[in-house]
């Protein structure tokens, strides 16, 4: 489509979950390419069709052979992990004897055979409510478009794919990205991406922020209002999809985008500075991670240290780095990266929406009630342990915290820390140097862990606070499913009581209390952070300054009096008003 299309501009609204402004063509993904025809073959050229597939799968194979290499290079090994899973479905017996028998009893083209049987079963996986399922129908749809083209007229067969996209840059549409979709996603090429279904605390989401891609997610039915090609205007800021964007829209978002860079720019005084408030109090400002090549850009922006490592993307993405070596030489050269400041590595949170093939074999009912985080970890040793004498090895090269994800009750916690406790004694044996003292936290993102808190805060040297999941158990609201979204709000008043609660017993009890949920950077919320005394809060690289200025320009009377006038509010919505009343008189620059 030309770019100075004269058709009038159309504009999607979604949920913004990842700031940045980009403009460029897009490129759909998840639609297989036009069906082929259907056409008889005679016996005799039966084995001349196989031949025709196996070739098409060798050639499959080298492309995607040489595009984990490109990746592996631009964007690490973690990364360019996916393509293994390619690779094993381009060998998938089930699907390549199915096709084997068709065109022997039906005797029609190999690639309308080919098709129908992957449509087949990709439709029987689509039917199927569970993420990693959907996950194996986003990879089996990018291979098979692959092979599909290989078969098609020499011409075409070279075309360049998906994440390569059309020799330069793009903007990504499809259906639904999962978080390792994310992660593999080629930032040479990918500029941004919209999707029709997400949220805003779904790890994909949180995923767009750390690696800093401009992201749109929920915009229903998107994929068949664009075509690839097409070009279009992303607002990662207002949460809008824009096509054919108008010379006056051009112009609006020439001056929105040149206001940010200036806010950017202002905002690097805030680097070096200390976090406080404006009446001296100081609170920890650390950062989120998922991956060890992250901590040069949040130590750029001046994070004091991480303070939520999130250890399952890099551990499920990457067999190789499943073994007790590479976890230890990551976690060292994270430790290192960051001394003197500290890291809080969480021990894997598996289950959810981050599955890890192999070990979810049979899919649950309710992932997100099930198999999940530390239940995975006490069940698991083979798992648990390496990660937990890994972590200890590294606390002797830095400053190490580690915590525990998903605890739901007292006896979790202390089984957890009485394995750790198992692990410094092997080590010990071994003669192999560790911090003694290592902290140990408990992640509270479970409502009956909150309530708990007095007793919990008994057997942990700190508490970090998971809004995402604390919500989502609270409300009862599905964190990945946009059709509730409107009912996730950190702002309810019994999410708040919770987290007022669970600071407060942490205070009692002589421990430090943090949060690492995407609330603790959501600048609305930072006055009531302040005035519930939370000791620390770790936030996404891109909100480390901000959420720092907003600090500065807040004392702790005025949030407390904050805290005590929504303590009488019943509805979410009253919060909020509140809240932005004093952010906007405070740092209006920084609310959009
Ligand atoms: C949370 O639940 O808030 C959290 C920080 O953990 P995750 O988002 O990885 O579940
Ligand atoms: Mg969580």
């Amino acid at each position: 489509m030309p770019e100075n299309d004269s058709r009038e501009e159309i504009r999607f609204a979604g949920t913004a979950v990842s700031p940045g402004i980009v403009r460029g063509r897009v490129h759909l993904k998840g639609v297989l390419m036009d069906e082929p025809e259907s056409r008889r073959i005679a016996e005799g050229e039966v084995e001349g069709e196989k031949a025709r597939l196996r070739q098409a799968l060798v050639k499959t194979r080298e492309q995607i052979i040489e595009m984990r290499q490109k990746i592996e290079v631009s964007a690490g090994s973690e990364n360019a992990s996916i393509f293994d899973a390619h690779l094993l479905l381009l060998e998938d017996s089930t699907v390549l004897d199915e096709i084997m028998r068709l065109l022997e009893n039906e005797r029609r083209n190999v690639d309308r055979v080919y098709f129908e049987v992957i449509e087949r079963y990709l439709e029987s996986l689509r039917r199927i409510e569970d993420p990693y399922l959907r996950e194996r129908a986003i990879d089996i749809e990018d291979v098979a478009r692959r092979v599909l083209r290989n078969l098609g007229p020499g011409e075409n067969a070279d075309e360049e794919m998906v994440f390569e996209g059309m020799g330069e840059e793009f903007i990504l549409v499809a259906h639904d990205l999962t978080p390792s979709d994310t992660a593999s996603i080629d930032r040479n090429h990918v500029m941004g991406f919209a999707t029709e279904v997400g949220s805003t605390v779904s790890h994909t989401a949180i995923m767009a922020r750390s690696l800093n891609i401009p992201a749109v997610v929920g915009i229903p039915a998107l994929r068949s209002e664009v075509e690839t090609g097409d070009v279009v205007l992303l607002d990662g800021y207002n949460g809008l999809l824009i096509i054919r964007p108008s010379e006056e829209t051009l112009e609006k978002y020439e001056v929105l985008k040149a206001e940010k860079a200036v806010l950017l720019d202002d905002l690097q005084e805030m680097r070096d500075r200390e976090t406080e408030t404006a009446d001296g109090k100081q609170i920890t400002l650390s950062a989120n991670i998922e991956f060890s090549h992250e901590v040069s850009q949040v130590q750029k922006q001046g994070a004091e240290g991480v303070g939520l490592f999130r250890t399952e993307f890099f551990y499920a993405n990457e067999e190789a780095l499943r073994t007790e070596k590479a976890q230890t030489r990551q976690y060292i050269d994270v430790a290192m990266a960051v001394a003197p400041n500290a890291v809080i590595i969480r021990t894997v949170d598996l289950g959810g929406d981050k599955l890890m093939p192999g070990l979810f074999t049979e899919p649950e009912p309710n992932p997100f009630l099930g198999w999940r985080g530390i239940r995975v970890c006490l069940d698991e040793p083979d798992i648990f342990r390496p990660q937990l004498r890994s972590i200890l090895r590294a606390s002797a090269r830095g400053k190490v915290g580690v915590m525990f994800p998903f605890i739901c009750c007292v006896e979790e916690i202390r089984n957890a820390v009485a394995a750790l406790d198992e692990e410094k004694e092997n080590l010990r044996k071994a003669g192999e140097p560790f911090d003694a003292n290592i902290e140990v936290g408990a992640m509270i993102e479970i409502p009956s862990a909150a309530l708990m808190a007095d007793e919990l805060a008994k057997e942990v040297d700190f508490f970090s606070i998971g809004t995402n999941d604390l919500v989502q158990y609270t409300l009862a609201v599905d964190r990945v499913n946009d059709r509730v979204a409107d009912l996730f709000r950190t702002s309810n008043p019994a999410v708040l009581r919770l987290i007022k609660h669970v600071v407060e017993a942490a205070h009692r009890n002589g421990i430090w209390a943090g949060v690492c949920g995407e609330m603790a950077g959501d600048l609305m919320m930072t006055p009531l952070m302040v005035g519930f005394g939370v000791d620390e809060l770790s936030v996404g690289a891109s909100q480390l300054l901000s959420v720092r200025r907003a600090i500065s320009r807040l004392e702790v009377p005025e949030c407390q009096q904050l805290v005590e006038k929504i303590g009488g509010v019943a509805s979410a919505v009253e919060v909020e008003t509140l809240c932005r009343d004093l952010a906007m008189e405070k740092y209006p620059e920084l609310i959009s």
